[in-house]
């Protein structure tokens, strides 16, 4: 070669680097990257044919970009590297003549040289490896190879920046996937506190769209009310946060019931201490909460209900058996009927505990039979007629009103709740009706008094556990707020519905629903607390 021509030659060489550089920092993808430098490296060397293959997880090598390689070659090459693995021996002499001569049969050129230079990254990992092929019988020289080293070199660095760019793709889905569906709340703020990401689960917290969220102020999506605690999405005024906080507040939107919500707000700093993000995790921790409330009402209201009776049973107690007095035998008749209607109290108030809590065990037995609803309330109504002499009973239950399958002593339970109910919250008296008809398969029973009904928006809670109406009455009647809840829990249990209709001032209706079956033997059956209450045959 002249010296002129090797001048021209290092020249194309310096831009063809130069191009294949420029290519790999303005961020090409990986085939047209790997086609630019094995379309240079070509040019270089002569060769008419060549491609790269690149190593799989597989440790095999994956034909991935050829030049001058018909596809028909490209699909007999494919399966041949695939079982090859890019380990020392595969670059002989022995193994390229090999390729040579696939290649050369398929693509009918008279190839007669092979030059092979594996992609190798800087721990020595070979990452794949560029092949060229020419006709003629003048070799490949060590100065052709030192030259197709740098192409090769460039070729590795864009492998491994394509495996970076892969990976942080995959990363970056990974924390994506995991925020999206974590159960907890979770968003992203800049430091100005706008959302920037914001998971399907917070969303659904808030009320808001995923994408109505997005770019808002966090104060804006995240309403809260009750607060305690350490809380950035209040107001423009809070300082962002220098460690991690954590408050507890309620989110309230009209029609929803109230989630109570732990936030935790972390921030994230850049290598110069910038504030770049803050992570806000929110849990909803309304169980909890509702747990903890229900436990101290549970421990005040039973205090208090246990302490009354308690020390009527005492004081009484303690008069009978003072030495100093006598006492004539009706005044020890009335002190010991006080006794027992408080024990009576007492004990009416535990096994209402302990049924309750036996519900929430699962152990709720039902011993069923075929009962008579009109003889039960009827029972009932005459032993409720001898405490009260304001209130009227009036029993308006068919005499052919057919037999229902039931627990008596449950549905008495019912009916006991129903009507002493009826009475407390009726305090100036009044009719207290109860009537029964069939209804779909069912038979339906309502308790109704004139009493003093129940305000529309407390209507949906009184079957739950411990909720008492607050009100005057409140504070003057004896309860803990257990009936109502045994009853839904007993109706429920066989099959039936509870509910109810109420005027505020005027007074309340009570039904229960127990589904009617077919007349059976009347053997006697026991079921517990059972999973599929018994269903009427429709
Ligand atoms: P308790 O009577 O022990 O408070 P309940 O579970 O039986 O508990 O009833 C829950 C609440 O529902 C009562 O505190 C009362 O406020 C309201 N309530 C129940 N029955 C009636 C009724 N017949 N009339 C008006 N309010 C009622």
């Amino acid at each position: 070669m002249s010296l002129s021509l090797y001048s021209n030659y290092r020249q194309r060489q310096l831009e063809a680097l130069l191009e294949i550089s420029r290519a790999l920092t303005s961020r090409l993808d990986l085939p047209s990257l790997l086609r630019t430098i094995l379309g240079y490296a070509a040019e270089m060397v002569r060769a008419e044919v060549g491609y790269v293959a690149l190593t799989t997880s597989q440790h095999t090598l994956r034909l991935t970009t050829g030049y001058g390689l018909p596809s028909d070659v490209f699909h007999a090459l494919a399966p041949y590297l695939a079982q090859k693995s890019p380990a020392g021996e595969f670059w002989t002499e022995t193994e390229l003549r090999r390729q040579l001569k696939i290649v050369a049969e398929t693509t009918g050129l008279a190839l007669e040289q092979v030059v092979a230079l594996p992609l190798v990254l800087a721990d020595e990992e070979i990452v794949g490896g560029i092949f060229l092929f020419r006709s003629g019988s003048v070799a490949f020289t060590p100065g052709d190879r030192s030259l197709l080293r740098d192409f090769a070199d460039q070729a590795a660095i864009a492998v491994r920046n394509a495996r970076q760019m892969e990976q942080l793709r995959e990363e970056k889905a990974r924390v994506e996937a995991v925020i999206e569906n974590s159960p907890n709340g979770v968003m992203i703020l800049d430091p100005q506190l706008r959302i920037i990401v914001i998971n399907r689960a917070l969303a659904r917290i808030t009320g808001f769209t995923q994408s109505e969220a997005r770019g808002r102020p966090c104060r804006e999506v995240l309403n809260l009310q009750n607060i305690s605690g350490d809380h950035l999405c209040l107001n423009e005024q809070v300082p962002p946060p220098t460690g991690v906080w954590y408050g507890e507040g309620d989110i309230i939107r009209p029609g929803h019931k109230r989630i109570t919500v732990g936030i935790t707000y972390s921030p994230l700093f850049d290598r110069h201490g910038s504030l770049i993000n803050i992570i806000v995790t929110v849990t909803d921790i309304t169980r909890y909460r509702e747990a903890e409330e229900l436990k101290s009402t549970f421990i005040s209201v039973i205090s208090h209900e246990l302490k009354t009776p308690v020390s009527l049973i005492k004081g009484y107690a303690s008069t009978l058996t003072r030495r100093d007095a006598e006492w004539d035998a009706d005044m020890v008749a009335e002190i010991g009927q006080v006794i027992e209607e408080e024990s009576d109290r007492l004990n009416h108030l535990i096994n209402n505990l302990l049924d309750a809590s036996r519900l929430q065990a699962g152990a709720f037995k039902l011993e069923l039979d075929d009962i008579s609803l009109r003889n039960l309330a009827s029972t009932v109504i005459e032993r409720f007629q001898t405490q009260t002499d304001r209130h009227t009973f009036v029993l308006d239950i068919p005499p052919d009103l057919p037999l229902v399958r039931a627990d008596a002593r449950r549905i008495r339970q019912v009916l006991d709740n129903l009507f002493s109910n009826a009475i407390k919250y009726a305090p100036d008296g009044g009719e207290i009706r109860v009537s029964a008809r069939v209804e779909n398969n069912h038979v339906v029973v309502a308790v109704q008094d004139q009493g003093v009904g129940i305000p529309y928006e407390e209507q949906n809670s009184v079957f739950d556990r411990f909720y008492r109406v607050d009100s005057s009455l409140r504070r003057s009647t004896q309860g803990v707020g257990l009936g109502l809840y045994l009853v839904r829990a007993i109706v429920k249990a066989h099959g039936g519905d509870v509910w109810l209709q109420s005027l505020p001032g005027a007074g309340s209706t009570f039904y229960f629903s127990l589904p009617l079956t077919p007349p059976t033997s009347s053997h006697h059956e026991t079921m517990e607390n059972p999973a599929t209450p018994p269903r009427s045959q429709s």
